[in-house]
């Protein structure tokens, strides 16, 4: 997810995108609760989800956007038997620039840890990953690079999953950007999910692109599947080491334990 306080660009394309803002602590689950218009959603069941895919390809800019976000429909994919391969752009290594006790290696090495771990609990096939590298919070500089690299990867009916275009962080918009730009295989699909977007936006919904929004429910199962997916995350819910502040504490990770995941296409 990767600490950040930015302001992104509204596209001249949508009038009413507001100022994104990654700051104070967001919008509550509660709030999201009380909305309601998430409960009114399309289902979106998961073989509606994976249609004729023959690989879930999941580009996340930092390890644990693909867990918090799309963790349910990776554990849903590879209980089935689809071959499930995670993109990780960065190693979310710039998470505490103030930590002089936590220098951006030792960062880098915890996280790739984190992700094998969370993957690993998804049911994903060890080797499931592949690390780009790319330096963290500088994504929106790798332009043409970054989509050649993805595109390099994809093979047709590949389903690709990432961070919505309008998700607040550059890294994520970044991402969402090369990934559309990279999707020209033949029979590639694309989905994209919030992460950042259910902290600033408003809770009924008037920043999310709700006609093109639905939801996949979670069982018990994959939900449980998820949640200790999500807690291999140490360095982000500060439970594995002395942060005053971690990335992840409990009021943001509620927004992620929800019994449904939803997906924007
Ligand atoms: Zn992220």
């Amino acid at each position: 997810m990767a600490a950040v306080t930015a302001t992104a660009r509204a596209t001249p394309a949508d009038p009413v995108a507001p100022p994104p803002r990654i700051a104070g602590h967001g919008t509550s689950e509660a709030e999201w609760r009380a909305a309601g218009w998430l409960d009114a959603l399309p289902r979106w069941n998961i073989r509606t989800l994976l249609g004729d895919a023959r690989r879930l390809v999941v580009v996340a800019p930092h390890p644990d956007d693909e867990v918090l976000g799309a963790g349910g429909l990776i554990a849903a994919a590879a209980a089935l038997g689809l071959p499930v391969w995670i993109l990780a752009l960065t190693d979310g290594e710039a998470c505490y620039p103030d930590a002089p006790s936590l220098p951006p290696a030792m960062l880098a090495r915890m996280r790739r840890a984190e992700l094998d771990v969370a993957l690993n609990r998804l049911g994903v096939q060890s080797g499931g990953v592949e690390h780009f590298r790319l330096p963290d919070g500088m994504l929106r500089h790798e332009g043409a690079a970054l989509v050649g690299r993805i595109h390099r990867l994809l093979q047709p009916h590949d389903l690709i999953a990432t961070t919505w275009a309008r998700d607040g962080h550059p890294d994520h918009e970044a991402a969402a950007a090369a990934v559309a730009e990279a999707t020209t295989c033949t029979g590639c699909r694309r989905l994209e999910f919030p992460v950042w977007g259910w902290h600033w936006s408003h809770a009924d919904g008037r920043d999310m692109p709700r006609e093109r929004m639905g939801r996949l429910d979670l069982d018990r199962g994959l939900l449980a599947r998820k949640l200790w997916a999500m807690r291999a995350f140490r360095s982000q819910t500060g439970r594995g080491i002395d942060v005053d502040a971690p990335i992840l504490p409990d009021r943001v990770l509620a927004r992620f334990r929800r019994s449904f995941e939803v997906f924007v296409r």
